[in-house]
């Protein structure tokens, strides 16, 4: 345990006026009070309030504050009165216990509700006297620091409370190092497992890259010395929270982390800060687009540094701040290194009997403003939801239309915002208003967006979807849904090639019976007999045997011809085709090609899924004798931003330009050529074969129309697929 003289002469150290006399008292009278009390590890309870005052001196803070960590838990917990403090200390100090008091009695991790005015009261508390929120946060970091002595229920409830609330709050009073802290230890409170695997691939990391640490330190230092610049470079690995938080926000896996060192370039002044930036990059290669300049343009809480990260050995990114000393030391300590700063800088704050001046900070301001805005707002939800934007710049928050407050990661759209909503909202999502007005699903989320989602019951999300969602849980739904949904379409097929054959004995479909067959051939379910049917795993032939049926009596016949019109005549189920390049084997036709719009039909092959042919189709004429393998497909009105090939049979006059004026038309009218080939040259035309890319049927007959119109080009045509 720190003696009592330690502890003063810390403080004495950084600042020579502080009241000795006064800390002496205090450090008694907290002793005193907490008498025999011990925590939960054993240790006298007095060590708490001990350390929460030397974290404090580490960031060298006045002789008050000091004072006030180490009486910070007497009135709630022993015999002490506001009245006895302030007696004994003066309203400076009875004023910043007070706060400490009220903030104790404050359960932030509550209902909705509760939690607003809980955490508003917390900001009062903290924001009449700025001194009140660095203790806290010091007493928050101790109690932290030995949260394994707490019992497991009210361990995770801290450490959720730490992670939602204080960890941001310190990151947004621009102290880096407790926010890092905090960050940590809540994260291995919460999530061990996760926290487990990040550390094992660090390790991992480590062992390939040996000693890159060292390696570039040296480097680095040797380069700006060359220069004649003096600095000094620190690497160290990123800490798993902050890992974890990154591979969260853009989704990445643990063995797609690669970006895990960082260093620090201390160097003198601020000249010296582009000197060294100039260094670097020329030493190394630039990841371009990570570059920073927080020097001219410092983030809100005061921070000011440069980032970059370069390509450095090993081929490992590394990302690199490069600062002076003072702003190394804001960035560490926020506003209390700021406070202390500006103090030194105005000799007449002393005189004026102001030892710390608060007002001045960007970080403070924000409190205030904050606080300013709770005169205001009466709402307790509408303060938290401000309060919440503030705190968490990395997330949009925005509501459903009755008032629900929705938070997202950054970047989220309509699709992800339904899925946080609910599962069921985002399976059958087809559309949103953004506040009151139309808008395309993708689009950004911005704070305080108003979103209402336009449901149909008839949907199932569009695999594609799982591409553009930002959230894990949109994308698990999404993957989960279309699973279902595909399964869902085979068992249509399966039931459409039983229903036909049954149709030959004069027989109707029956999910009773069905079911029963399917389970004589050992398949538990009817949807998953019927699927396995789809995909061809089931013959048709046996189903028929298990329902009694001599499958060889009666053979197809029936003019296949006529089965090609529309389904719904017939009241058949309808294969919807929403692109190409899903879990569903469907597979365009390359002879032809077939782009949406246009009128198809598939032809089942057994083992292989569905081939899409167009109507037009020479390739059809083969099937004619069997009925069974045809299936009524129709495109999707949503297809997507997808692109379907279309074949063409091109002829261009033997001349110099054509095959130019070719490409050229078809990239001005927005396709993709995907494949070109000449098939035959003759004196005056050549033929081309020519695959190309296309929305759907307008975009390739526009494309084909203009092409048409070219003097160089002779014609164009549909490949029929015909040899
Ligand atoms: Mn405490």
């Amino acid at each position: 345990m720190m003696r009592q003289y330690e502890l003063v002469e810390r403080v004495t150290s950084y600042d020579p006026d502080a009241d000795e006399d006064m800390l002496n008292r205090a450090y008694v009278y907290a002793m005193k009070a907490h008498g025999h009390q011990v925590r939960a590890s054993g240790d006298p309870y007095f060590t708490h309030p001990l350390e929460v005052a030397a974290i404090l001196t580490d960031m060298k803070l006045d002789d008050a504050t000091i004072a006030a960590a180490l009486l910070h838990d007497v009135v709630e917990d022993t015999e002490a009165t506001h009245q006895e403090i302030e007696e004994l200390f003066g309203p400076e100090i009875a004023g910043l216990v007070d706060g400490l008091t009220k903030i104790r009695r404050l359960d932030l991790v509550t209902k909705e509700a509760a939690q607003a005015e809980n955490l508003r009261k917390l900001l009062l508390a903290m924001a009449r006297d700025a001194r009140v929120l660095l203790v806290k946060l010091a007493d928050r970091l101790h109690n932290m620091r030995t949260l394994d002595h707490v019992k497991p229920e009210k361990r995770a409830r801290i450490a959720q409370e730490t992670m939602d609330i204080y960890a941001p709050l310190a990151g947004r009073m621009g102290m880096h190092a407790i926010r890092e802290e905090l960050d940590d230890i809540s994260f291995e409170a919460l999530y061990p497992e996760a926290r487990e695997g990040i550390i094992k691939r660090l390790e991992t990391l480590r062992a390939e890259s040996g000693d890159i640490l060292t390696n570039i330190e040296e480097r680095l230092t040797e380069q700006l010395a060359t220069h004649g610049i003096n600095a000094n470079v620190t690497g160290r690995e990123k800490k798993p929270a902050s890992i974890w938080r990154k591979m969260q926000r853009k989704d990445l896996s643990l063995g797609q982390l690669s970006d895990i060192f960082g260093f620090r370039v201390i160097v003198d002044n601020l000249p010296d800060c582009y000197r060294a930036l100039g260094v670097v990059h020329t030493t190394w290669r630039v990841v371009p687009g990570r570059f920073k300049d927080y020097i001219s343009n410092p983030k809100q809480n005061d921070y000011r540094s440069i980032h970059t990260t370069i390509i450095g050995p090993h081929r490992k990114r590394v990302e690199l701040q490069i600062r002076t000393r003072e702003m190394d030391d804001i960035a560490e300590r926020g506003v209390a290194a700021h406070s202390f700063y500006k103090d030194a800088a105005d000799p007449m704050a002393a005189e004026r009997g102001v030892r710390i001046q608060h007002g001045d900070s960007n970080a403070f301001r924000w409190l205030r403003s904050l606080v300013e805005s709770l005169a205001e707002g009466d709402h307790p939800g509408e303060f938290l939801e401000h309060t919440r934007l503030e705190l968490f710049a990395d997330q949009v928050f925005c509501f459903t239309p009755k008032g629900a407050l929705i938070a997202l990661p950054k970047g989220a759209n309509a699709i992800d915002f339904a899925y946080a909503v609910h599962t069921d909202v985002g399976n059958s999502c087809v559309g949103c208003r953004i506040n009151g007005r139309h808008a395309p699903l993708m689009t950004e989320l911005a704070n305080g967006d108003e979103i209402e989602i336009i449901r149909s019951q008839a949907q199932t999300p569009p695999a594609a979807w799982e591409k553009v969602a930002h959230t894990g849980k949109a994308r698990a739904a999404i993957r989960r849904a279309t699973r279902l949904a595909v399964r869902d379409q085979y068992a249509g097929l399966g039931r459409e090639i039983l229903e036909r054959r049954l149709a030959r004995f004069d027989a109707v479909y029956e999910s009773k019976l069905a079911s029963e067959a399917f389970r004589k051939l050992g398949v538990a379910s009817l949807d998953d007999g019927l699927a396995a049917l789809g995909r061809g795993e089931v013959q048709v032939r046996d189903v028929l045997m298990a329902l009694g049926f001599n499958a060889d009596d009666k053979k197809p016949k029936r003019d296949v011809r006529q089965t090609r019109r529309p389904a719904s005549e017939e009241g058949e189920r309808t294969i919807a085709v929403r692109g190409v390049n899903r879990q569903l084997p469907l597979r365009i036709d390359p002879a032809t090609g077939a782009v949406p719009g246009e009128r198809i039909v598939g032809i089942l092959t057994r083992g292989e899924g569905i081939t899409i042919y167009p109507i037009f189709s020479a390739a059809l004429q083969k099937f004619d004798e069997e009925p069974d393998l045809w299936v009524d497909l129709a495109w999707d009105d949503d297809s997507l931003d997808d692109l379907y090939p279309a074949r063409l049979n091109v002829v261009l006059h033997n001349e110099v330009g054509a095959l130019g004026q070719l490409t050229q038309t078809i990239a001005e009218g927005g396709a993709n050529i995907e494949n070109l080939q000449m098939t035959s040259r003759a004196r005056d035309f050549y033929n081309i074969d020519l695959t190309i890319e296309v929305e759907d049927i307008r975009h390739l007959n526009r494309i084909i129309n203009e092409l048409n119109r070219k003097p160089l080009i002779s014609s164009v045509a549909r490949a029929t697929g015909e040899a």
